[in-house]
């Protein structure tokens, strides 16, 4: 075994590489096998040969296998590149529109819901929908005291701030 530095000439990664020889290395460089775990460049160049051959250690060869499990815990994460089903965006649409019709007639509380509520609730207030919002807490205090909250599928903007 014999270990190189290498390094990507995109941005000067360094990392290293175990090979069988360096004709070995020489023949993956030349296949662009080799990849910088870092940043998936494929410009990959020897920086410095390390002294020690024979390392001791079960260290997988880093760039012997373009580095796979980096690049896919790179690429989980971002979901910017996720295309959202059509079927999902007609739905989300038609829930929309859903809710915009259940709240039509429905007057914008705001973080009172619970006060306005219990009014209601009460008879200290006019019997009429209302929406707003309201902690877990609220809902579940609500609730005890018998009066149903429906969560609302979408969220939804305050009327002044639809301008
Ligand atoms: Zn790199």
């Amino acid at each position: 075994m014999i270990i190189f530095d290498l390094k990507c000439a995109d941005r000067d990664h360094r990392f290293e590489g175990w090979f069988g020889s360096s004709q070995d290395f020489a023949e993956q460089q030349a296949r662009g096998f080799l990849e910088c775990p870092l940043c998936g460049s494929k410009n990959i160049t020897k920086a410095a040969m390390a002294p020690n051959l024979g390392r001791k250690g079960n260290q997988e060869p880093v760039a012997a296998k373009p580095a796979e499990q980096e690049s896919e815990s790179r690429a989980a994460p971002v979901s910017s590149k996720v295309s959202v089903p059509t079927e999902y965006q007609v739905l989300m649409g038609k829930l929309a529109k859903a809710q915009e019709k259940m709240l039509a007639n429905s007057e914008w509380v705001g973080d009172r819901f619970a006060a306005r509520a219990r009014d209601i609730h009460y008879g200290d207030a006019d019997e009429k929908p209302i929406h707003g919002t309201a902690s877990q807490e609220e809902v579940a205090d609500l609730a005890d005291e018998g009066i149903a909250a429906l969560p609302l599928p979408l969220p939804v903007l305050p009327p002044k701030s639809k301008n």
